[in-house]
């Protein structure tokens, strides 16, 4: 009931030309794949050129980023109808942008609902540190997260959100989750927080993801559990075999 959904998150790799490359070498596989939600998201400056790319293809693109502001004086930043001139999707909250730029709850609260203004579909990422998992705190952590990042949203908006479940220590450190443990992070905690914001009715409609060292080795593993919705993948998307194994494994 839930069409899962896996992105790729290029973070701050590829040229223009390499992400042509790249891209090139997926629209086919990917085009063959159906039963799942397929979206690239490179940096922003090739954006544009891989937004020509994808026209018609069914093959949907992501920013990894937007401010709340729609226009003015922020030297350095992408507005949300810049972002919409080419995007359908945007990444906000990335564990990496809360650890390096000083993103928030807050912010990503500011950032999302100007997402959901201009008709993005957003992916809202979630995740306990290593200190966090250690010290037993995961569900105070993506409860918190969760309840402060989607505060004040409607019930239609939070059918159009994306959460990606992807614990910090797991992030590009090749020591992924089990998949029955971020299924259960999933199932008992995020759907929990999600129920208590919109009912359980719209919780149960919310695809979540999982992501943090998705390979093509333990895709299924994670995709043949009930709460996990698909994923959200690093290092794996820029690997065109690997990636497409990976989306291969979420289709239903
Ligand atoms: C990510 O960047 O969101 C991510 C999950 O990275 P990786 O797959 O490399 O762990």
């Amino acid at each position: 009931m839930r069409t899962p959904i896996v992105a790729g998150n290029w973070k701050m790799n590829k040229t223009v030309e390499q992400a042509r490359v790249l891209v090139a070498e997926l629209v086919p596989g990917l085009q063959a794949i159906s039963g799942v939600e397929k979206v690239l998201c490179p940096p922003f400056t090739a954006v544009m050129p891989i937004s020509a790319m994808l026209t018609g293809t069914g093959i949907g693109l992501g920013a990894q980023n937007l401010h709340w502001e729609s226009s003015g004086a922020f030297t350095g930043e992408v507005s949300p109808a810049m972002v919409k001139e080419f995007c359908q999707y945007v990444i906000l909250g990335h564990s990496e942008r809360r650890a390096y730029f000083g993103e928030t709850d807050e912010t990503v609260n500011r950032r999302l609902k100007a997402a959901l203004a201009v008709g993005l579909t957003p992916i809202v990422c979630v995740g306990e540190t290593l200190a966090e998992y250690e010290a037993g705190v995961t569900a105070d952590v993506v409860i918190r997260q969760i309840v402060a990042g989607l505060k004040d949203l409607t019930e239609e908006q939070g059918r159009v959100i994306v959460i990606a479940y992807e614990p910090v220590w797991a992030i590009g450190t090749g020591r992924a989750s089990t998949a029955p443990a971020a299924n259960q992070v999933i199932a008992d905690m995020i759907r929990l927080a999600l129920a208590g914001i919109f009912g359980k009715e719209t919780a149960q409609l919310i695809r979540v993801q999982y992501g943090g060292s998705v390979t093509a080795a333990n895709a299924v593993e994670f995709f043949s559990q009930p709460d996990i919705d698909g994923a959200l993948v690093g290092g794996a998307s820029l690997k065109p075999a690997d990636f497409l194994q990976i989306v291969q494994a979420a289709a239903r």
